[in-house]
């Protein structure tokens, strides 16, 4: 167990310049459990990080940030497929790397997404028409209560559109410490989304999906090593039958993906985009110029202007198409996380 530093800036992917009270890089379950002991006995609050790429960090930590560094790749093999045991504190973008390199197929499609494999199963990361639950086996649970090692199967994990149980009920108290994915031999590539339709299926291979996947991201999203981000910042909404065909009526270009429960997916970025807000800013915080959907520090953003500018994103489309966006983005306060939404309702701590 090291002491680093308090400083958050280069731990969250949006550059904010926020502390915690205490920092620990922790590699060891029994030292997780030592630091949630040490945090209870204090009465402090306890916030686990990976790389800090889906987070909004509002204001100064009062607790102590424990940064999750568990690290192993234990794979095994089976007649039909690779079954993949990954401690959670793996970067997820070099597994994706080191399977292929071994050749195992399966993760071209999600590459290039920030943060480590224990985040992974937390939102169900998707890209490309692929989603963590496609591949996920199990996710093994840390109960800080008990010290106990729980294995969720993926029909418990309660994964959907950048959900799962672990936002929920095994939120707070518990720590994901490994991942278990099974990934088939027999390779099916899936090219359905966006501009992946332009490749050849008879001809595709999957390190060449994965140069394709990186090349679009790498083109569309800004790397947070150059400007401050944490991907997506609101989710794409679920709307009724019924509301998409009166906004349908409205607005014919559209986009829309509609879901096996009858509900139809709206693109946040569109509504977002029919205000030309590219070039709106509050203070160093802005609209990124390539991609509406993503929030960037532009110049020393503080966590006011990114929390000001989302509330004014939001405001703005539930004013003109009656949709409120929720944030993907996780909102942290002082003492842990805090309701998304109910921050952007309150202004001067009047709820709308
Ligand atoms: C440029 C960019 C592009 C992105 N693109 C995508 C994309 O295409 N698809 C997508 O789905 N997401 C995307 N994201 C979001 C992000 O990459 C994912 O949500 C990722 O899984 C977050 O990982 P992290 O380690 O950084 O999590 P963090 O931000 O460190 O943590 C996120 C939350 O999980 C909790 N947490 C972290 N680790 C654990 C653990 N081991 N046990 C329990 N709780 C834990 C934290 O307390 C926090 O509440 C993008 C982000 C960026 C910055």
């Amino acid at each position: 167990m090291s002491i680093t530093s308090t400083s958050l800036k280069y731990r969250n992917t949006f550059s904010l310049a926020v502390k915690a009270a205490d920092l620990i890089v922790v590699d060891r379950i029994e030292l997780m459990l030592k630091v949630w002991q040490q945090t209870q006995n204090r009465k402090m609050p306890l916030l686990v990080l990976g790389e800090g790429s889906n987070v909004l960090l509002l204001e100064d930590f009062s607790g102590t940030v424990m940064i999750n560094q568990l690290k192993g790749i234990h794979i095994r093999e089976e007649l039909y497929a690779w079954h993949v045991h990954v401690s959670s504190g793996e970067n997820w973008h070099n597994l994706v790397c080191h399977t292929l390199k071994i050749g195992i197929a399966g993760l071209e499609n999600l590459a290039l997404i920030p943060g480590l494999v224990g985040s992974a199963p937390i939102q169900n990361i998707g890209a490309y028409g692929i989603e963590l639950k496609n591949v996920c086996e199990y996710v093994d649970l840390l109960d800080l209560f008990t010290g106990a090692i729980d294995r969720i199967p993926v029909a418990e994990c309660g994964f959907g559109y950048r959900e799962s149980i672990f936002k929920h009920q095994f939120q707070t108290g518990y720590i994901i410490v490994a991942l278990g994915l099974c990934l088939k031999k027999k390779w099916q590539p899936m090219l359905e989304y966006g501009s992946l339709s332009q490749l050849d299926p008879a001809i595709v291979t999957p390190n060449l999906i994965f140069h394709f996947v990186c090349s679009l991201r790498r083109k569309k999203i800004p790397d947070p090593h150059n400007i401050g981000n944490a991907g997506s910042f609101f989710k794409n909404p679920l709307v009724s039958a019924a509301k998409f065909s009166s906004l349908i009526s409205k607005y014919s270009s559209m986009p829309h993906y509609p879901q096996a429960n009858g509900q139809v997916k709206l693109s946040a970025g569109w509504l977002i985009d029919q205000y030309e807000l590219n070039k709106y800013r509050v203070g160093g915080a802005a609209v990124y110029r390539n991609q509406a959907l993503i929030l960037v520090n532009e110049n020393n953003a503080t966590s006011k202007d990114v929390v000001d500018l989302a509330r004014y994103i939001r405001n703005s489309v539930a004013s003109r198409f009656d949709i409120w966006l929720e944030p993907e983005v996780r909102f942290i306060g002082a003492m842990g996380e805090l309701n998304a939404i109910e921050v952007l309702s309150c202004k001067n701590g009047q709820v709308q």
